[in-house]
């Protein structure tokens, strides 16, 4: 059976890897970035169409949203007049990390439009965006929630239905809190017991074979800091909003917040004192300097 034409939005580090695997699975797909470079970059490839503008996307029954941030998200949604100019019953899947308070009003206005909604946030990073590996994190109407998955099973290998609309993107904000606060908790270990002679890789094979290990120590201590490459793909940046959302996020709970509020804070120094655009794994440059 045919499948169905997917417009994604935002083609960078995830975003393009992803419609490379949507049209592998056989959808085709129309492409938009606010970079023509990047929009063109699948260019040849059989299925794949670049969108000469938004109101082009028209004629998608799903569209992905793959951005920056919310900011950004409620730019292409309503300044630029994305909602306004698609097909009644479109389905909307928002798959950046996006702020979960914004993404239920989202998901109410989509709603009253006559557009159905979904929050579907990834974890992996490039690689497992490249493998069509990703962990994604669903929030919306059962409804909705059967309509995207179809699709959604093209990019990942973990389908979680965490519940209504904006608790994927709940979820995803907690989740990379966790992630930060392990890596600047390796790094500075790390950075302690260079300093006291230790060898690094050493070190992080002790992590790796003991209660200390987790993400960082597993996919990002060899293989983009002590490469010295700092090239994950995902950007300091990008981090640092993950954090402040899930900060956010907490407060709005009633939570406590001690520990997120300090890791904050020391992630936003880290992107202050370090060049822009430095990879999140750079954190390590940061703490080996004194911090
Ligand atoms: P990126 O900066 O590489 O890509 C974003 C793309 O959006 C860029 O190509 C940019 O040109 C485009 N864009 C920006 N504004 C636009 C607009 N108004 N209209 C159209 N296109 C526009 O970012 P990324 O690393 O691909 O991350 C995308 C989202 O996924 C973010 O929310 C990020 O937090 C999340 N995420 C990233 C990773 C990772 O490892 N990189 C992992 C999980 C989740």
């Amino acid at each position: 059976m045919k499948k169905p034409l997917v417009g994604i939005i935002g083609l960078g580090q995830m975003g393009l890897p992803m419609a490379g695997n949507l049209l592998a699975a056989g959808h085709p797909v129309l492409g938009l970035d606010a970079l023509p470079v990047q929009a063109q970059a699948l260019a040849g490839q059989e299925g794949y169409r670049a969108a000469p503008d938004l109101a082009a996307m028209a004629a998608a029954r799903v569209v992905i949203l793959m951005l920056p941030d919310s900011d950004i998200v409620d730019d292409v949604l309503w300044n630029q007049g994305l909602a306004a100019s698609l097909s009644a019953g479109t389905l909307v899947i928002d798959m950046s990390s996006s702020n979960p308070t914004r993404t239920h009003v989202n998901a109410e206005r989509l709603e009253q439009a006559g557009l159905a909604f979904v929050d579907a946030p990834v974890s992996g990073g490039v690689k497992r965006a490249r493998e069509g590996k990703l962990a994604i994190m669903i929030g919306g109407p059962d409804s909705a929630v059967a309509r995207a998955r179809p699709v959604l099973e093209a990019l990942g290998t973990t389908l979680v239905h965490v519940g209504g609309a904006g608790s994927g993107h709940a979820i995803k904000a907690l989740n990379n809190y966790i992630s930060a606060s392990g890596l600047l908790a390796v790094a500075e270990a790390m950075a302690a017991a260079q300093r006291f002679g230790i060898d690094p890789h050493v070190a992080n094979q002790v992590f790796n074979a003991s209660s200390g290990k987790n993400s960082a120590t597993e996919q990002k201590v060899e293989q983009f800091i002590l490469s010295g490459t700092y090239a994950s793909g995902f950007a300091l940046a990008l981090m640092r909003k993950d954090l402040e959302t899930a900060l956010g996020f907490m407060a709005q709970m009633r939570t406590p917040t001690a520990f997120a509020s300090c890791c904050v804070d020391i992630w936003r120094d880290a992107e202050a004192g370090l060049p822009a655009r430095s990879d999140h794994t750079a954190i390590y440059r940061y703490v080996q300097e004194g911090g």
